[in-house]
């Protein structure tokens, strides 16, 4: 596919750093923030300003000397962009938001605008949604094709530190004129590929509300961990309690740690863990190490085989159904030794070990930081949100798209979906916005 700008060339033009971008006659939109929702609102934006002949020039604003950072990490380097299975019930913060602006640009209007780019995807078996390169560098030339195609500018190591309102529209940096501005900033997650959380110092010197933010999809870092735990890998599901009320369960590989746990169920639960340690609760979390037997299923599973094998080693009873260093952790939780005969069990001490498997119980001490946190939980809240179009009720003319905002989805693709509804719903509306006038 013809592209006017080649992926890895950004399209770069020398700025005088003045109010220079008045006065050409164009209007001028800026994005601020070069990520995945950026991206797509200067697509987006520029599209509409294509179809419609308004003279304008899309511009974003990228504080890295690249766009796109993040995107290149995502899915462990393979991009997870979607989801077959969606819906609000993956997402967290302002469902509400999330669902309006998904009926504007869903699932399939994303794959149709990659499709058309040229970026072929496939699902795996649970839904999520890849590159068929398997590469998540070809998501994000795609897109930079796409913006290059339709004449969006970058302007890279370009942070913006300052947006003021000016006349009709805003001032950046206290140098360039936007008649209207997308901020995509992302949130505080994974700062070293530039989301900072230096977004919501902007929106907030207009006086625009944060919620408090949290880091979310992030480890649990137990208190008095096994750290002979560290290294495995086993099937699970994690089941979050505070004051005997269940905040939150997911279930997938948990990855033992040295210092808690890891993996995707233990990721998915930490938002609802960080939110309630810091409003001062206690949180539990229970592991299921088994979790497709019920616990009467599994005592009487157990049971059988101690009955039919009653010379077999505890240690072997469990390796059975869990990788073997688990078992024996839990064993020695039971105060067990891992050579006993099983023969020898009385009834009880299987209730023990059917709890151990069933339901260990671990004190969340706190959840790994912004550093370590895929996504950011908080943000804008709806409340200050148009939903039709992503715009700022209290500042108009200044639209906000991606992780800034009040949206959080689980781990599988849902995010990006966030990052892309969202963003091609800001920059289609803040084009829209200067048509006919
Ligand atoms: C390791 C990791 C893996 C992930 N994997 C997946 C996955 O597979 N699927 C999924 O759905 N989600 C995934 N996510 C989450 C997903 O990447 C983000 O939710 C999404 O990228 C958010 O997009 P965004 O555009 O809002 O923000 P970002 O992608 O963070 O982009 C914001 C951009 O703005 C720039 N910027 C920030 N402040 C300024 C400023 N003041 N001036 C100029 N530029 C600025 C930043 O440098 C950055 O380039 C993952 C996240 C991480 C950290």
């Amino acid at each position: 596919m013809p592209r006017s700008v080649r992926p890895g060339t950004p399209p770069r033009r020398k700025r005088k750093k003045t109010m220079r971008n008045k006065g050409t006659g164009a209007y001028e939109i800026a994005v601020i923030g070069g990520g995945a929702s950026g991206l797509f609102a200067a697509a987006a934006a520029a599209e509409v300003a294509r179809r419609n002949g308004l003279p304008a020039h899309v511009t974003v604003y990228e504080g890295n000397a690249r766009v796109g950072k993040k995107i290149l990490v995502t899915g462990n380097g393979r991009c997870n962009l979607t989801n077959e299975k969606m819906g609000a019930a993956y997402y967290r913060g302002a469902t509400e938001l999330f669902e309006a602006v998904y009926a504007r640009f869903d699932r399939a209007a994303t794959l149709a605008f990659f499709e058309d780019a040229g970026l072929f995807t496939r699902a795996d078996f649970a839904g999520r949604v890849y590159p068929m390169s398997n590469q998540a560098a070809s998501v994000l030339d795609a897109l930079r094709g796409v913006c290059a195609e339709r004449g969006v500018r970058e302007e890279v190591s370009s942070k913006i530190s300052s947006l003021q309102r000016q006349g009709g529209g805003f001032l950046l940096n206290g140098a360039f004129y936007a008649d209207r501005a997308v901020v995509a900033c992302g949130g505080r997650a994974a700062p070293v590929h530039g989301s900072d959380g230096s977004g919501y110092a902007l929106l907030k010197g207009l006086g625009v509300t944060v919620t408090p933010l949290y880091p979310a999809l992030t480890p649990l870092h137990i208190k008095d961990f096994t750290r002979s735990l560290k290294g495995i890998r086993a099937a699970g599901a994690v089941t979050l309690k505070s004051g005997g009320k269940t905040l939150a369960r997911a279930a997938g590989e948990i990855q033992y740690t040295d210092y808690g746990l890891s993996g995707i169920p233990a990721m998915q639960v930490s938002r609802f863990a960080a939110q309630t340690l810091a409003e001062g609760g206690e949180v539990l979390a229970y592991v299921d190490s088994a979790p497709e037997v019920s616990p009467e299923e599994l005592t009487e599973r157990l049971l059988t085989v101690r009955k039919n094998h009653p010379a077999m080693t505890a240690e072997n009873l469990l390796a059975g159904f869990l990788p073997k260093r688990l078992g024996t952790v839990l064993i020695g939780a039971c105060s067990l030794s891992p050579a006993r005969e099983i023969g020898a069990l009385h009834e009880n001490a299987v209730a023990k070990l059917v709890s151990a498997v069933k339901r260990t119980k671990y004190a969340v001490a706190s959840v790994r930081g912004f550093a370590d946190a895929q996504v950011t939980a908080g943000g804008v809240p709806a409340e200050e949100i148009d939903e039709t179009t992503m715009e700022l009720k209290k500042v108009k003319g200044l639209y906000v798209c991606g992780e800034i905002a009040d949206v959080d989805g689980d781990c599988g693709g849902y995010n990006l979906q966030w990052a892309f509804s969202s963003g091609a719903v800001a920059g289609q509306a803040a084009a829209r916005s200067l048509l006919g006038r």
